[in-house]
């Protein structure tokens, strides 16, 4: 065999026939490079393998034992099948519900299997649909030391017989014959940051000749996917700061007459956000800036003060909300404080009269109105300003980044600040939003008292539901939210209409209740709000709707049902719609589905009111892409590197990359050649991506 290039197609590899390099080709395995960073899913030697006997309930294991015996059985909730094995040690039942007609062959005894899963307890230790592999003779881990992949391989793959051995030898064969890609980093750099070659690392991931080997491998790997997104951050940052853009200087005519006539003092942090924001303002380059507070720090009029700021240079602003209740509520906000200084403000939505709509867009054009705040109707093709001076966008996670480009793309380069009452975790923020200016409210107006927060079982129902009316006697008014995942989720839907009926015929018949919901229409919606806002409704069934930044502080008995299906996060920004106004706020949390884990996340709630300690415990329990959605955003994924845990990494490969760009913005010295052929092959789209923001 021919000395193979990275660039080489896998079709060349012994075994590789027409039909596999097609099925390869669909899993993204393209070339020699696609298959050398096929990355084992798994490593399994002495120190990773869990003899049968020692196994922990709830905890995950990996195991490898023999085929005792296999087969089908009935059970209540229909047929399973089960397979037996055994290390020696003990036996382990494995059981699969679906998938039956697929598994039933796969299996003959005395077969080796490595298989992992989550360690329950049926009759015996089992694992409910274990990831398995089947291992060879040889494949003696106990007995020689070694250290053996296991890679990710699907159902397509498999039945093309690309099974974990073929898929070895394929990468054996790559590694043998493969010229050693030259590294991308000089060998100063790799001394600097404690990294072995990538040539070692890619040898050591695959067929890794001791564990600490295989670790230092996985460090050097994961450092790249880190340095790489970095120097993302890095050169959007510097890009940023090439693109000029009008400066915004003045205080101007409006700031002080708003700013004097609130009904209460700023807190120092606002004041120092707000200080940070007209700073950006000031310079002609644009402001790229994440502003973060908790829930009830009031970002609101953090939000609004700049844009007077920015009005006053007679420029325009753009105020962009996830949800129409949202952009609603934002602008009843607005208009009571611009009001104050004659500041026109305007709303646009989805669904509006056409010719109210017709003479909102006539006024962003000619300039007439200085003011716009809206929903995703904002970033529609037909929306031209005069001057868009300035971009605010509420809980941006909420958007793609293509969308807030789209917004950002009606100005010239405007400025651009992000608010979110999501306390993003340090890591998080650094890896998403490394290119952002950062600014954080971390005080609470000296008002608040902090909310009580108590998880209930449904038997104390009867006794919570007598406390809200003793508190809607006394003026006060009440949230009840359902989850709701999907708007389309049937049975949720149904569950907070039913509960909504109950409530108010039964329950709380002498009260009025009402109910939103996602599938409501905006109209219906918002006439729901306005009443509840009015106090005409004391009780607000709904589903997760409400969650972000709905503000009636009279509210002060927020329920939430089936908390334990909420993220720890979401229940945070829940509980932050009462206890706004000067009553003590109360958080009731009913726990249905109680497991150890539930029992210990909604435990969290009742401890701690602090936004940035719950993000991080739901960061762990959920990982990074559920925390933002960001597996949906198409946003960069990672093969290996982990941004929980990879913190001090992260930090490492921030440093590297920043460094980096300061000395060389366009990476052309010759040394960083090797960098920026990468750059432009995986990252480049995402660069451009941006470039207008
Ligand atoms: P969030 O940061 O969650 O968006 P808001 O901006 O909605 O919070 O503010 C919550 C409530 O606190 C609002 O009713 C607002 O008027 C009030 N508020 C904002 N700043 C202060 C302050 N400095 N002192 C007292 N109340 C404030
Ligand atoms: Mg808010």
């Amino acid at each position: 065999m021919p000395a193979l290039d990275l660039d080489t197609s896998v079709s060349i590899l012994s075994g590789v026939g027409s039909r596999r390099a097609e099925i390869l080709v669909a899993h993204q395995i393209v070339y020699i490079r696609d298959l050398l960073y096929y990355f084992p899913r798994r490593h399994l030697d002495r120190t990773t393998v869990t003899p049968i006997r020692k196994l922990v309930r709830d905890e995950s294991h990996s195991i490898i034992g023999q085929v005792e015996t296999f087969g089908e059985k009935s059970t209540r909730r229909g047929k399973i099948f089960q397979v037996i094995i055994s290390d020696g040690t003990g036996l382990l039942i494995l059981t699969w519900f679906n998938g039956i007609r697929y598994v039933k062959h796969l299996f003959k005894i005395g077969d080796r299997l490595a298989v992992h899963g989550k360690i329950e307890w049926y009759n015996g230790f089992s694992i409910i649909h274990p990831e398995f592999d089947k291992l060879e003779e040889n494949d003696d881990l106990l007995s020689t030391g070694s250290v053996i992949p296991l890679y990710p391989l699907t159902h397509e793959l498999r039945s093309a017989g690309i099974e974990q051995r073929v898929f070895r030898k394929m990468m054996r064969e790559v590694l043998k014959s493969v010229q050693p890609a030259r590294d991308i980093f000089t060998d100063a750099f790799l001394k600097d940051y404690n990294l072995v070659s990538l040539s070692e690392a890619l040898q050591q991931i695959h067929f890794a000749e001791n564990i600490e080997r295989l670790k230092t491998a996985i460090q050097r790997l994961k450092f790249d996917e880190h340095f790489f997104l970095q120097l993302l951050m890095a050169l959007r940052k510097t890009s940023l700061k090439q693109t000029a853009t009008r400066s915004l200087p003045d205080i101007g005519p409006y700031f002080r007459t708003i700013a004097d006539s609130l009904p209460f003092d700023l807190t120092k942090a606002q004041k120092k956000v707000l200080k940070e924001i007209h700073e950006d303002m000031k310079k002609n380059v644009a402001m790229n800036r994440l502003l973060q507070g908790d829930v009830g720090s009031g970002k609101t009029i953090v939000a609004i003060l700049s844009s007077v700021l920015a009005v006053g240079n007679n420029v325009q602003v753009a105020i962009m909300a996830p949800t129409e209740i949202l952009a609603n509520q934002h602008y009843q906000s607005f208009v009571k404080e611009l009001n104050k200084a004659k500041i026109p403000c305007t709303l646009l939505v989805g669904n509006m009269k056409k010719s109210k709509r017709q003479s909102i867009l006539d006024g962003l054009k000619n300039g007439k109105i200085p003011v716009v705040i809206g929903t995703h109707a904002l970033i529609q093709e037909y929306v031209e300003f005069k001057e868009l001076g300035l971009v605010i966008v509420d809980e941006q996670h909420r958007f793609g980044v293509l969308q807030r480009g789209k917004l950002l793309d009606k100005g010239l380069n405007p400025h651009f600040m992000a608010m979110t009452a999501t306390p993003i975790p340090r890591t998080l923020a650094i890896t998403y939003m490394g290119d952002m200016d950062l600014s954080i409210i971390d005080e609470m107006p000296a008002n608040r008292i902090p909310v009580v927060t108590k998880v209930v079982k449904p038997a104390r129902l009867p006794k919570v539901y007598a406390f809200i009316k003793d508190e809607i006697k006394a003026g006060r008014q009440c949230m009840v939210v359902f989850p709701l995942v999907e708007e389309s989720e049937k049975t949720d839907l149904a569950a907070a209409v039913e509960n909504h009926r109950e409530l108010n015929e039964k329950i709380f018949y002498d009260l009025d209740v009402g109910l939103v919901h996602g599938r409501m229409k905006g109209k219906e919606k918002n006439a729901v709000m306005a009443k509840f806002e009015l106090n005409e409704i004391s009780i607000l069934v709904s589903t997760t709707v409400v969650e972000v930044g709905v503000d009636i502080p009279n509210a002060t008995v927020i329920l939430v049902e089936h908390a334990d299906r909420f993220g720890l996060t979401q229940l945070h920004q829940l509980r932050g719609r009462v206890g706004r106004g000067s009553d003590k706020g109360y958080c009731i949390l009913v726990h249905r589905h109680e497991s150890d884990k539930s029992r210990l996340r909604l435990a969290t709630m009742e401890t701690t009111n602090d936004g940035f300690q719950i993000a991080d415990e739901d960061l762990k329990l959920r990982g990074p892409g559920d925390f933002f959605g960001l597996r949906q955003s198409g946003f960069i994924q990672y093969k290996i590197a982990n941004m929980i845990t990879d913190g001090s990494l992260i930090r490492q490969a921030r440093k590297a990359a920043f460094t980096m760009v300061e000395t060389d913005p366009d990476l052309c010295h010759d040394q960083h050649a090797g960098i920026r052929e990468r750059f432009q092959l995986d990252y480049r789209d995402k660069l451009d991506m941006v470039k207008i923001t």
